[in-house]
C-alpha cells in the first residue's frame, strides 16, 4: 500500500516559512555518561539536510531512555545537545519542556533547529494520548516520522500526532519501509535465515516467513527446540520443550506452503561453554546428554551456501551460534562471508536486521558488504511478522485509521 513520502511530496517544493515536526530516534546509547554510539543521529542527517535545503525550520522530538512519565535529569535530552549540533553542523536550540515550547518554536526562523525535551517525561506519550499529541502538533505545519526503530510503538509522537497534521515518512523511514516491502512483496526466490536464542520470541516471525519464502533456514538456540520436537536428543542445549507443538506446526506449515525448511544436520557441541577446547562436531541424533549445541557444523554451512546460491534475496536475523564466545562465532562469521561475497558479486540483495546479528556482522568487519542493514531491531521483526507497523499504517494513503 502506498504511503506518504517527504522526498516525493516536497521534491521540488519550498518549505520556507514552514515548521516541520521531526520525530527522530535520538535514544543514543550511553556509557558512563558519554554517548557510545551516534549511529541513530547520523542516520537522520539526510532528512534534516533535505528540510533545511527547502527552507523549513525543524522541531526535533524524541524519547530518551525510560523515565516512565516523570521529569528526571538522568534522562534529559540536553545531554546530547552538543553532539546533535556537531553532527548537524548547525546551532540547535533546546526547549526544556515539551508542553511549554510554543514560544520557542514560534520564534524559529527558516532553516533553524530546536530540540525538545524527552517526550517520555509525560506518561501521555506512551499512552498515545490525543490531547498530548495535539498540543505538540500546534508547534508545526507538517509532521515527519524518521524514527523507524520506534514505529512499532503506538505512542503519541508516532501515532496520535498524525491525526492533527499532514504527515510523511522521512528519508530513513522510507528506506526502511522500502526494504521490508521488498521482502514481503518479492516474487523472486528468498532465503531467510532465522537464528538467535529462543523460538518463543520469534514464533510469529517464523509463521509469517514460512508463507513467503522459498528457503527458511532455522539456526542458533531456537533450532534446538525443532531437533527436540523431531525426537532428537539435545543434551544440555538451550531448548524450550513447551514449544514442541509450535515447532511441529511450523514444520507442517512449511510443507503446506511449499517452503524448504532447513535445519542443520551437524553442529558443534561442548560440555562446557567456558572451555571451548573440548568441543566437537556431532550429527543431530548423536548428541550426548552432557553436551550442548553451541554452533552449526560444516555440512550445515554447505547446505546454507547452496540455498543462498539459489536465491535473489537473502534476509538474516539472529546469530547461528553463541557468537560472543570464540570459536563459536565461526558459523555466523562464515554465513556472513558467504552472504557478503554473493552481495559484492551482484548475485543477491542482502538484508540483515535485529540487534545481535548486526553486532555479529560488525564484529566480522563485513557490515559494508550487505545491501541493507536495518536500523530497527524490534520494528524490523514486527514488520516482517505482521506485514505492517502502527507508525507506518498511519502514513498510508487512503488510510482512515
Ligand atoms: P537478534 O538480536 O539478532 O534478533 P537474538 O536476540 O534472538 O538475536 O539472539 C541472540 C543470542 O542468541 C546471542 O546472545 C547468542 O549467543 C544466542 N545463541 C545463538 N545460538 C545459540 C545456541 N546454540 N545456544 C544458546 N544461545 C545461542
Ligand atoms: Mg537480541
Amino acid at each position: 500500500m502506498p504511503y506518504k513520502k517527504l522526498s516525493q511530496e516536497f521534491a521540488n517544493q519550498s518549505l520556507a516559512g514552514k515548521k516541520v515536526i521531526l520525530r527522530a530516534d535520538l535514544n543514543l546509547p550511553m556509557q558512563s555518561g558519554f554517548i557510545s554510539d551516534k549511529t541513530r543521529l547520523i542516520n537522520i542527517v539526510p532528512t534534516i539536510k533535505f528540510l533545511q535545503q527547502r527552507g523549513a525550520a525543524i522541531i526535533l522530538i524524541s524519547h530518551f531512555g525510560r523515565p516512565d512519565g516523570e521529569f528526571n535529569q538522568k534522562y534529559s535530552l540536553k545531554q546530547i545537545l552538543s553532539c546533535v549540533q556537531q553532527e548537524l553542523e548547525t546551532p540547535v536550540f533546546f526547549a526544556g519542556d515539551v508542553l511549554k515550547a510554543s514560544k520557542e518554536c514560534s520564534e524559529l526562523k527558516d532553516g533553524e533547529v530546536i530540540l525538545l525535551e524527552n517526550l517520555r517525561f509525560y506518561k501521555e506519550e506512551e499512552q498515545n494520548d490525543s490531547y498530548f499529541a495535539s498540543k505538540i502538533a500546534t508547534y508545526g505545519d507538517i509532521y515527519v516520522n524518521d524514527a523507524f526503530g520506534c514505529s512499532h510503538r503506538k505512542h503519541a509522537s508516532i501515532h496520535a500526532i498524525t491525526k492533527f497534521l499532514p504527515s510523511f515518512a522521512g528519508l530513513l523511514l522510507q528506506k526502511e519501509i522500502d526494504n521490508v516491502e521488498k521482502i514481503l512483496s518479492s516474487k523472486e526466490a528468498i532465503t531467510c535465515l532465522v537464528g538467535g536464542s529462543k523460538i518463543s520470541t520469534k514464533i510469529d516471525l517464523l509463521k509469517n516467513l514460512v508463507k513467503k519464502t522459498q528457503n527458511l533456514i532455522i539456526g542458533g538456540g531456537m533450532a534446538n527446540t525443532f531437533y527436540y520436537a523431531s525426537g532428537s536428543e539435545v543434551g544440555k542445549s538451550l531448548c524450550e520443550p513447551d514449544y514442541k507443538d509450535i515447532a511441529l506446526s511450523i514444520i507442517a506449515d512449511a510443507k503446506k506452503y511449499n517452503c524448504n525448511l532447513i535445519l542443520a544436520e551437524d553442529v558443534f557441541v561442548t560440555k562446557d561453554v567456558a572451555n571451548p577446547g573440548g568441543c566437537r562436531i556431532a550429527k543431530i541424533g548423536e548428541i550426548k546428554q552432557d553436551e550442548m549445541i553451541v554452533d552449526i557444523g560444516f555440512e550445515a554451512l554447505k547446505a546454507i551456501e547452496l540455498a543462498i546460491n539459489a536465491s535473489k534475496i537473502v534476509v538474516w536475523n539472529g546469530p547461528f551460534g553463541v557468537f560472543e564466545k570464540r570459536p563459536f562465532n565461526i558459523g555466523s562469521e562464515t554465513i556472513a562471508r558467504i552472504i557478503a561475497q554473493k552481495t559484492n558479486g551482484g548475485k543477491i540483495y542482502s538484508i540483515i536486521g535485529g540487534g545481535d546479528v548486526v553486532s555479529a556482522v560488525a564484529a566480522s568487519c563485513l557490515s559494508d558488504s550487505f545491501s541493507y542493514i536495518s536500523t530497527g531491531g524490534g520494528s524490523f521483526l514486527e514488520y516482517l511478522e505482521k506485514n505492517s507497523l502502527p507508525g507506518v499504517d498511519v502514513l498510508k494513503i487512503n488510510d482512515d485509521a
